[in-house]
């Protein structure tokens, strides 16, 4: 049976927001810093650093054995000044609420700094996916939308695919609704199948942002990104198309991790590396489940991916992989978070000492919630877009928005993170002051 996650402790204030290891202890602090720059009061910072809602629910599931057992879930909405709430549902084993927290408070940072109409959210339910059928995770599923369906809807909290989550689970939560309102309601979630009203160019979505953004960048930087040495950390949603998408760009993407081991691509014959050929493992990853084992590539310990002497590391796997006991071993030039919180406060710290350049996540994995925007907006007129207005329009809205994002990195000397999250809270700040506080 699965323990309730601990509820944390009640929320700190703008001097101790520092306080603490943890992605909504570095969610907090990142916000305290934006906070304090804008010159806003303690009372915006309370608002900001807790979520509006929050939903945890028991799901009992029906076993295929016969036995039953009880998972725990959670959605939280953190933020609904600029829309409805959105973001996404992941499954994984260490989900906890206050993990969910943080995700749906970067959500309503990303959803503000890209213009997208929506405030933030997050969902999650603590289990390893793989360790269950699929007619067990369908069953959950439903189960888990029932339990959630008061405060999902199209106009209220749209959720979408993430970590363990895909097509097939918004499929079903997608029909659980629909029954419930005696008729088909597409936009009630995103990253859905074509055929149910999906948008073309949504499944390789974050990846292509995180390219575009990672191009950019890697000029700004006065690198050329063809020819421009890359690591992937992760081959899943993001990882695997990030990588592909790199390598069509010309830069050599020298190795690539998952979350059973690592590639690196072999020398060449004057000593220098071709990259790994991503196709090829693309396949290899289709027929075995994994890259481990690549007949391309080399082996390599897991960890050493993220200390490889590259141009451009992308971690695209999960929270915390970049922190304060590896940080100083990074020879990467330039990190561009394809993941949601890959790097702790910590190593942000240290690896803006040492000069690397960190891209971050609410800006470099947001071409996923951009288009899931597209999607929703599709699903509402009932009309489809082709797939090049689909991707234009992506490109344009990441290229506008990393501009906006280093340009006042420039002109106020802060990280770029540091900007990206004082310009998304000033945003929100001011919808907040618009609507006025009720009553
Ligand atoms: N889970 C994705 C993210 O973290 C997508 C969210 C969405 O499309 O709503 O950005």
């Amino acid at each position: 049976m699965t323990e309730p996650a601990p509820v944390t402790a009640p929320i700190p204030t703008i001097a101790h927001a520092h306080a603490g290891a943890s992605a909504l202890a570095d969610a907090r602090a990142q916000l305290a810093d934006a906070v304090g720059e804008l010159g806003y009061d303690e009372g915006t910072y309370a608002m900001l650093a807790a979520a509006r809602r929050e939903l945890a629910v028991s799901i009992p599931l029906r076993r295929d054995d016969g036995s039953t057992q009880v998972l725990t879930g959670y959605r939280v909405q953190h933020n609904i000044s600029r829309g409805p709430a959105k973001g996404g549902l992941r499954y994984a084993p260490s989900v906890n609420i206050d993990e969910v927290r943080a995700l749906a408070m970067w959500m309503t940072w990303k959803c503000a700094l890209l213009d997208v109409p929506y405030g933030g959210a997050k969902g999650g339910i603590a289990i390893d996916p793989r360790r269950y059928s699929t007619l067990e995770l369908e069953r959950v599923t439903r189960r888990f939308t029932s339990e959630i369906l008061p405060i999902i809807g199209p106009h209220q909290d749209i959720p979408a695919p993430d970590i363990g989550t895909d097509e097939q689970t918004m499929a079903w939560i997608l029909d659980t609704y629909s029954v419930t309102q005696g008729h088909t309601v597409p936009g009630v979630v995103t990253g859905k199948p074509l055929s149910l009203g999906g948008s073309l160019g949504r499944a390789s979505a974050t990846s292509r942002g995180v390219v575009h953004v990672a191009k950019a960048a890697l000029e700004s930087e006065g690198i050329d990104p063809r020819g421009a040495t890359a690591a992937v950390q992760g081959f899943g949603k993001v990882g695997r198309d990030a990588a592909r998408f790199l390598e069509q760009e010309g830069a050599r993407v020298v190795a690539v991790s998952d979350q059973y081991g690592a590639v690196q691509a072999g020398l060449d014959g004057a000593g220098g590396t071709k990259g790994l050929d991503i196709e090829a493992l693309a396949a290899h990853v289709d027929a075995t489940g994994s890259v481990v084992g690549f007949a391309g590539g080399d082996a390599l310990p897991p960890a050493d991916l993220l200390t490889l002497e590259v141009d451009l590391l992308v971690p695209a796997a999960v929270e915390g992989v970049i922190h304060e006991d590896n940080a100083r071993d990074i020879r990467a030039r330039l990190i561009v978070e394809g993941a949601n919180g890959p790097t702790t406060r910590e190593a942000d710290r240290i690896l803006r000492e040492r000069g690397v350049v960190v891209v971050p996540d609410i800006l470099a994995n947001a071409g996923g919630v951009i288009v899931s925007y597209f999607e929703w907006v599709q699903a509402n007129q009932s009309y489809r877009w082709d797939v090049r207005d689909v991707e234009q329009r992506l490109a344009e809205r990441m290229i506008a928005a990393w501009h906006g994002v280093s340009r006042y990195a420039r002109d106020s000397g802060m990280t770029l993170r540091a900007a990206a999250t004082t310009l998304a809270v000033q945003r929100v700040t001011e919808a907040h002051r618009l609507r006025g506080l009720y009553p």
